[in-house]
């Protein structure tokens, strides 16, 4: 049967343009249809953690989306009189990718910058201009329509994965139901040019007020944005004119500091599809998933999603692990998005609170908490992996593999290369499929002491790492080995 591609991504949005480089690293020929003609230019993520910088690392994007993004080192929730409830302070922080805890970026930069490596990969082609009209699936693959500006066309894919948004068309055309965590907030969101950074805060902030909870963030360079929750009564029409953004923003006194740039309404909501994957027809993103926005790890969520997916369906495709690997997909990112999401919720439904008399009682509570010093005071980290493709009860099982850097800069990833690693204490052969890393090879040296440290700490002889940077388990070479083909071939249909 004749295919036009491995892969059909649709939605060229960061989620999708991450997937299709991850996909054509993994030896597949990508198309990736989009039906707008270029990037979506309205407000949207301000925030990507050190792991997500790993992942754009990953496709050759780290360096440029760096250069336009800013650090923010803390994150606090305060009274409406300046009190503080909650504050995270990751100054200086080390992180286990070697990048910064917090980056606040600028989303179109971002997806500018990923769309630039897209242009110098050959196996990935993008289609702007083309919609996603209907879709029918079957063992051997899934035929796409679309309407495009040449009239309507059809891609033959072996897979096609929907990285189409919220309002994703593949979900509804698979059919597929949201399961939905029931919150609802219309906000108003406003970014602005910086004039003079000195006037504003350098930190990020949420601000409990229940006259207007309202969200101050630092973004990309050059960049500040304020979210506004929107109170009863009010219309998205109302809240964007001109005089009533002034009156917002007027009590920060940022007149001549800032300029704006635009704004837009939002309604943040919590919802998570209720399958990922039926047949040869997946989703990831937004598509899979949604969450509030107040733990800055809504793209965050659909970057990890292409970075655990990519791998598998390059093994799959390759032939090399069966198709059920597949199944892995949501088994192992499901639950890491919903402690992301009650995270969010959490957060949210301490800011979201409009009744004066239940957030004198908020107020109350967190401030006797952290005179109790029982507040955290650290961002969450990413939860490890607890199901899927992994040796469960291995010490280091689910968590990510850490990247030592050298002081020249050199980093693990770079040095050791895609694909699945075996790294060992001594030296464990050859084993094929896997990149074998003694820690006494020539490649591994900069990094001895650290992964030596980490095998150290978890009695381990040796780990194997998977090709997202997981650990799939740690223990004797020979037995990694064994365990990790069982747990590709066994999955076998
Ligand atoms: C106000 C706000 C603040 C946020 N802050 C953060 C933050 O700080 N950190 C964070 O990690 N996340 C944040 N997010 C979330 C983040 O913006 C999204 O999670 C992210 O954009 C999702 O990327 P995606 O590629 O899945 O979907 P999208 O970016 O929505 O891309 C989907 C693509 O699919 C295309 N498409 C849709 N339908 C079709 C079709 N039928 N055919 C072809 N193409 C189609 C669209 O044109 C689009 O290009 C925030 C979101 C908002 C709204």
């Amino acid at each position: 049967m004749d295919f036009d591609c491995d892969v059909l991504v649709i939605g060229a949005g960061p989620v999708g343009v991450t997937l299709a480089l991850m996909l054509a690293r993994e030896g597949l020929d990508v198309i990736a249809a989009d039906r707008s003609k270029g990037i979506y230019p309205l407000p949207r993520a301000a925030h990507i953690d050190h792991e997500i910088v790993r992942v754009l690392q990953a496709v050759g994007a780290a360096e440029a989306v760096m250069a336009t993004s800013r650090i923010a080192s803390r994150y606090d929730f305060l009274t409406a009189t300046g009190e503080v409830l909650l504050s995270f302070d990751s100054t200086g922080a080390k992180t286990s990718s070697g990048w910064p805890p917090s980056n606040m970026i600028h989303q179109p930069s971002l997806e500018a910058a990923l769309r630039e490596r897209l242009e110098e990969v050959a196996a990935a082609e993008l289609r702007n201009g083309w919609t996603l009209t209907g879709l029918v699936s079957s063992d051997d693959g899934v035929m796409a329509e679309f309407a495009t500006p040449e009239g309507a066309r059809a891609v033959h894919a072996r897979y096609l994965v929907g990285c189409d948004g919220a309002r994703s068309t593949v979900r509804e055309l698979a059919g597929i139901g949201l399961d939905d965590l029931q919150f609802d907030e219309p906000w108003l969101v406003i970014d602005t040019i910086v004039h003079d950074p000195s006037r504003l805060p350098d930190l990020n902030l949420q601000i409990c007020d229940p006259a207007r909870p309202t969200t101050c963030v630092l973004m990309g360079a050059g960049r500040h944005r304020w979210e506004f929750m929107m109170l009863p009564g009010e219309t998205a029409e109302q809240v964007s004119e001109a005089a009533f953004i002034d009156a917002l923003l007027k009590p920060w006194n940022v007149d001549g500091a800032v300029g704006f740039e635009r704004s837009a309404v939002y309604r943040f909501h919590a919802l998570v599809a209720r399958d990922w994957r039926l047949g040869n027809v997946l989703l990831a993103g937004d598509a899979a998933h949604q969450t509030p926005p107040f733990a800055g790890q809504g793209l965050c969520a659909g970057l990890r999603d292409a970075a655990n997916l990519a791998w598998k369906l390059g093994s799959v495709l390759r032939g090399e692990a069966g198709v059920a690997l597949l199944d892995s997909y949501q088994t192992e990112r499901e639950p890491h998005v919903r402690a992301f999401i009650d995270l969010a919720l959490m957060m949210g439904r301490t800011v979201c609170i409009t009744d004066p008399a239940a957030a004198a009682a908020r107020d109350a509570a967190m401030l006797a908490q952290r005179t109790e010093g029982k507040s955290p005071s650290q961002p969450l980290g990413a939860p490890p992996l607890t199901a899927g493709c992994l040796m469960a009860g291995s010490p280091g099982a689910g968590e990510v593999f850490p990247q030592p850097w050298t002081t020249d800069g050199s980093r693990l990833d770079d040095v050791a290369g895609s694909g699945a690693w075996l790294i060992s204490r001594n030296d464990a052969g050859r084993p094929e499929g896997l990149r074998a890393l003694p820690v006494s090879s020539a490649a591994m040296r900069p990094f001895a002491a650290d992964v030596a440290a980490w095998l150290e700490k978890r009695g381990a002889e040796a780990v194997l790492v998977r090709p997202d940077r997981y650990v799939f388990g740690t223990g004797a070479a020979e037995e990694l080995v064994s365990e990790w083909r069982r747990a590709l071939a066994l999955r076998s249909p």
